[in-house]
């Protein structure tokens, strides 16, 4: 017997297929193939819908069962010994941005899909059931918020108006959800909410850490916490040739202050601070016009919850104290805390990993993902495997076949450990 207490105890897993999985991102890339080479999938539009049915197909064919809840989430799921008990659970989501890659999101989907694949395959049986899961609407570029459908069944958004929720055309969440059931009729329903023994999520890094270090698989500890700002500073429209400096309420000018000063203020020895001001509006926007109003927005992301706080605060005060001779309102969206994986789910991965000989690392998460949503609830972690040139919601977004197949077999492992745990 072995005397690592890891491989004593390790129960059988399967080897994923690295050529299926990599023909199944080929297949699922034509769904919303973009001519620069991506992919533009809206949640729950034609072709999302679409990819939800290919891997209903796909599910059918190995006789898995099938389910959607009624904020657009589906489940497909290879039952257990014991099916009473609650699933392990595996997936991400199939929606992209508009200018999107072939890998942020449906990766996670197909991962968790092969892991089950293979596992049935081998004919391994699992205690608890296991399920690959497609969270809807993870990227909120149709309908807003973002991290939609797990934020549902997690609790932290409420069912009746995120299904009240419209896309540009006026089309509801809820329109959109009956699509998808009517696009998988024989799907049964799933309870939003149900108890889940773990989760866990595989994606491409969407950063540069892991290629650079030459490594393939990331244990991520957690996801960044985010402030956002709304700043409006409202002066007052001169005409450019008449009005003297000292008479102008000029917004752009104290606009420009506000902003030098809050680079200033995030400007942080370690890096870590992530301050974006991803959209200024000049108002009017005339060339003979002193501006009479300039709008702005702040994201500003960490990890750490006492950096949030003291450093958010301080956008209001640096913003007042610019504003001369106009006025300006600061307005902050809801926030969102940082989340920690912490125990059960990370250790596995760490423990998969390790036990197959992939290099890798423990790693934060810049970016949202469900994963977050879940850990709120449930037992959560996630995966990643590198991207080239950490490039991401980007049509040239790339990952390595091999790569891929790695975090898949990590995700097999995981499920295996997990489903037959006491
Ligand atoms: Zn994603």
């Amino acid at each position: 017997m072995s005397r690592d207490p890891i491989a004593r105890t390790r129960p059988r897993s399967a080897d994923v297929d690295a050529d299926r999985l990599w023909r199944r991102h080929l297949e699922m890339a034509r769904l919303g193939a973009t001519p620069k080479g991506g992919v533009n999938r809206p949640a729950l539009g034609e072709k999302d819908i679409e990819a939800h049915a290919l891997l209903a197909t796909w599910a059918r064919q190995r006789g898995f069962g099938l389910a959607i809840d009624d904020i657009g989430n589906m489940f497909v799921r290879r039952p257990g010994t014991a099916d009473d008990a609650a699933p392990v659970v595996s997936g991400s989501h199939s929606d992209t941005q508009p200018t999107g890659g072939r890998f942020d999101g449906i990766f996670g989907v197909l991962a968790a899909f092969e892991a089950l694949e293979a596992i049935d395959e081998a004919g391994i049986e699992t205690r608890r059931p296991l399920e690959a899961t497609i969270w809807n609407n993870e990227e909120g570029s149709r309908f807003v918020p973002g991290t939609m459908g797990s934020g549902v069944y997690a609790g932290r958004l409420v069912l009746a108006d995120t299904l009240a929720a419209v896309d540009r055309e006026g089309i509801t969440v809820a329109d959109a959800v009956a699509a998808l059931k009517r696009g998988i009729p024989d799907a049964d329903v799933r309870a939003l909410g149900a108890p889940i023994t773990a989760f866990v999520e595989a994606h491409i890094e969407q950063g540069p850490v892991l290629e650079d270090a030459g490594e393939v698989i990331g244990v991520v500890t957690g996801i960044q916490g985010s402030r956002k700002f709304h700043i409006e500073v409202i002066g007052e429209e001169a005409h450019a040739g008449t009005t003297a400096r000292r008479h102008r309420k000029d917004a752009f000018v104290e606009a420009v202050a506000m902003v030098n000063a809050l680079h200033e203020i995030f400007h942080d020895a370690e890096d870590l601070a992530r301050f974006t001001i991803g959209q200024f509006e000049i108002l009017p926007g005339a060339r003979a016009v002193v501006p009479g109003r300039v709008k702005f927005s702040i994201d500003f992301r960490h990890p750490e919850i006492s950096v949030l706080d003291d450093l958010g605060d301080k956008v209001e005060p640096a913003c007042r104290s610019r504003a001369r001779a106009c006025e300006v309102t600061i307005d902050e969206l809801p926030r969102s805390a940082p989340v920690a994986f912490s125990g059960l789910v990370p250790d596995a991965i760490e423990a998969a990993a390790r036990l197959r000989g992939y290099p890798g690392r423990r790693i934060f998460s810049g970016a949202l993902h469900d994963a977050g949503n879940l850990a709120r609830q449930f037992p959560a972690g996630m995966v990643f495997v590198p991207c080239e040139r950490g490039l991401s919601h980007n049509e040239a977004e790339n990952a390595k076949p091999s790569d891929l197949a790695a975090g898949a077999q990590v995700i097999a492992d995981v499920l295996v450990d997990l489903a037959n745990r006491d």
